[in-house]
Order: structure tokens, then sequence, then C-alpha cells
């Protein structure tokens, strides 16, 4: 048997549907604050993710999928979102015109990280993207959505947390004292020792517990902010005011863009992989990749991790019409008979193995019908069906002309059954 490869998982029913019902509460959030969808492929040059996720960071140094395509280009499965959309504004030309641009994304991403519970190969984000300001309000809407998108999806126990990365000229500082404390200790690991002279700041985001440690009294970026960021910040703060945020000067974030206001939100019944979402701003990223010296910021939510922390509330689904014929010609008629009902927006199914009578009633009975039409030689002639109501089990036969108004009549009575279709039964007329 083939299986599937370490680390990606596939996502079946009915578990998709509680995707499905993610997905489109993301929508209609995104929708409510002016966010547009945009869809990208999933393969991108490797250079734009090199340049701009910043080569000493762990997704770029050890987790890309990256190869070799037929011509010999070097192509990579996108890693994350966000240098994929500002590549995918700047080819397009999105930029022009006044006024922000806000984009948000959903799909896959792939990192070749060490699968444990929470952490996969491939993944699956919800993004956020807003181009063109600076203003602390942007910072705050960005944030706010997430928030609002979380507690819509009914999410309780979690912990949004806040901090400034600064801009280059305060970052600038930074990095040389905490160059220089990183010299001062010993005991790095092997990475940080490299990253130590290479990039400090990536030594903030190491993993390992000793490496941790070693940072408790390291210096802090709150503290380098110029007048500025640190401005900037206190604004930030003052417009979320109404949350419940918690500082967190030691937070940074494993992609090298990032600048300012950096947030992640954390649920600790995760466990060890709690981060549930993380963004921030990214000022210098539109220009490194060769557009104007735009700002941005954004956020990506980790969809596993999310699905794992929602109630597991059953998802409401239309009631089920499930049509039982014996014999070719009655099966040619509840064969029409079904499409016409779909037509009519009506979820509706039949048996397709020719199972004898009371195999395909517990064939309904086990998919959950709500209502269950049968017909047979005796109906065809009479032109006739017979209606099960599958909960109270009383059964009528009735003309097939008034087949229709009589399910749509039933069935806006009921409630949902385990089948997972959409019914639009307002739709039918009689
Ligand atoms: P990042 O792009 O690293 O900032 O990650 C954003 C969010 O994606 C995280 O907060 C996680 O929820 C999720 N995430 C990142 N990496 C993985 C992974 N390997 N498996 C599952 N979720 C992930």
């Amino acid at each position: 048997m083939i299986t599937a490869i370490r680390g990606m998982k596939d996502i079946l029913p009915p578990e998709t549907r509680r995707w499905q019902a993610v997905e489109q509460t993301a929508r209609e959030v995104f929708a409510l604050y002016g966010y547009q969808e945009i869809r990208l492929p999933l393969l991108e040059r490797t250079e734009l993710f090199a340049r701009s996720i910043g080569q000493e960071t762990d997704i770029v140094a050890k987790e890309m999928y990256t190869f070799l395509d037929r011509r010999g280009e070097s192509v990579t499965l996108r890693p994350e979102a966000t240098a994929q959309v500002v590549r995918a504004v700047l080819e397009n030309r999105l930029l022009h015109g006044a006024g922000v641009k806000k984009y948000y994304t959903l799909g896959p991403m792939f990192r070749y990280e060490r699968p444990q519970k929470g952490r996969y190969r491939q993944f699956h984000q919800i993004n956020c993207e807003a181009l063109g300001s600076d203003a602390p309000e942007l910072d705050a809407e960005v944030i706010l959505l997430l928030l609002e998108l979380l507690q819509r999806l009914g999410l309780g126990q979690v912990r949004l947390l806040l901090n400034s990365l600064g801009c280059p000229a305060c970052q600038q500082e930074f990095r040389a004292r905490l160059a220089l404390y990183l010299r001062q200790q010993t005991g790095w690991c092997h990475d940080c020792q490299r990253r130590r002279d290479t990039n400090p700041l990536r030594v903030l985001d190491c993993k390992s517990q000793h490496c941790r440690e070693l940072l408790a009294g390291a210096p802090v970026m709150l503290d380098f902010l110029c007048p500025a960021c640190k401005q900037h910040y206190s604004r930030v703060k003052a417009l979320l005011a109404a949350q419940t945020l918690e500082e967190a000067p030691r937070l940074v974030r494993g992609l090298d863009y990032y600048t300012r206001t950096t947030f992640e939100v954390v649920a600790t019944s995760l466990g060890a992989q709690d981060a549930v979402a993380g963004g921030g701003r990214y000022n210098g990223l539109v220009k490194e990749l060769g557009g104007p010296d735009l700002p941005g910021l954004g956020f990506a939510i980790g969809q596993e991790r999310l699905m794992e922390l929602l109630p597991n509330k059953e998802t409401k689904s239309s009631p089920l019409v499930f049509l039982v014929a014996l014999g070719t010609q009655p099966r040619e008629r509840a064969f029409r008979l079904l499409q016409q009902l779909r037509q009519a927006g009506l979820a509706s199914d039949m048996d397709f193995e020719e199972r004898s009578l009371k195999a395909q009633m517990s064939l309904a009975h086990r998919r959950g019908a709500a209502l269950v039409v049968i017909m047979g030689e005796r109906e065809l002639e009479t032109d006739e069906v017979i209606l099960r109501d599958m909960t109270t089990s009383r059964q009528q036969t009735i003309p097939t002309d008034c087949l229709l108004p009589r399910l749509a009549e039933q069935l806006a009575g009921c409630q949902s059954n385990s089948f997972g279709n959409t019914a639009i039964i307002g739709g039918v007329t009689g």
C-alpha cells in the first residue's frame, strides 16, 4: 500500500465540514474589514523566499522543500505566504491607486520540520496582509480582525502577546548590544554560535532550552526603540486598550522581515506548539523585493492548530432525502427524480449498488436520511411514490406531482442529519 508522506495528513469527512465552516467565517470577517481574496501558486522561485525570509532563519536554512525543476531552475514549495503576496502584488501592479491594499489568502504551506503534535510538513494557514500604510490604526485593525475571527469561531482561552521590533535604525544599536551579550556568555548551541556573528537577532528565536535560559539576561528591543518607534508602539497599545494583551518584550518571529509591531496568539492547551497565529509589520519587505518603499503588515493563523482548539460542535447540515427503488424502470425513474430534487435544492441521494429493498432502507438509515421516497413497479404504474418519514416511521402514498412541495413542507421542520450537503429548501415552490 502506498501511504502519505510523513508529516502530511489527509483531512477527511466529517472533519472537512468543520474546515469549511471555519473558512466561511474567515471569509465573512475579512469581507467585513475590506480584505479581498488572493489565490497564489504553491510553487515559487527559491530566490523569493531566500531573499525575504532571511538566509539565517530556520525556514530557509533547514526547512524548505526546494528542488530543481526539469529545466534546472531552483523552485520551492511555499513555506509562508507574505513574500508571495508581495511578489504577486508587485508583479500584477496592484499597488497603484489610493488606499491601503488589503488581501487574504487560504491554503497549504510546506516546511520540512520534525513532525509532532501540532507540527506538520504540510499545514494550512489563513493569511492576512495589508500594504501601504504605517498608521498604528492599521496595526490595531489587523490585530482586531484576528481577534474577532477567533472569537466568532468560539475560541476561548487564548493570549495575545505584543512586542515591537523597532525599525532598522533602532535595531542597529540593539543588534550591537545583543552581539556583545552573546559573546560574553558561553554555552550557545552550534547554530547560535554562527548566528552570533551573522544575524544575532536570530538567536532570540532559538528553540534550544539551554539557549533560551542563557537569553534570560539579554537586552530587550523595547529599551532600544527610537522615539518614532516608541510612539508608534504606544499608539498601537492605546488603540488596543480594550483588549487583554500581554507585552512580550522577548517575542521575535522566525522570519527576518519583521519590523515594529509583532504579535502572536498562543493557547496553552496546545502544549509545546502553542502558537495559533502570528504576525506583524514588515516595513522593508516590499522594497527588498524590488518595489517601492511601502510599509505593510499581516498575520498567519495555523489552521490545524486552530481546528484543534475549536469546541467540537456538531456542524449543521441539511436534511437528506433518500430515494429507494426496486427494478430497472423504477430505478431509472428514481434517478430522474433525484436530479429534479437536486435542481430544486434538496440534498438527496440513492443507492448505486442495486441492493435489496431492506438493504436500501438500512443504507438510508445509516446515512441519516430524514425522508425516504420509495418506488417499485406498482408505483410506476400508478405514477405515485411512497413517502416515509424516518423520524416517525409514518408512510403515505402520494402522486409524484405532489412530491416536491410535500418534501419541501416536511423538510422545513427537519433539523440536521449527519450527511453534509447544503440545501436551499426555501428555493422550492409549490
Ligand atoms: P509562521 O509563519 O511561522 O509565523 O507561523 C504562523 C502560524 O502557522 C503559527 O502560529 C502556527 O499556528 C502555524 N504553523 C507554523 N508552522 C507550522 C507547522 N509546521 N505545522 C503546523 N502549523 C504551523
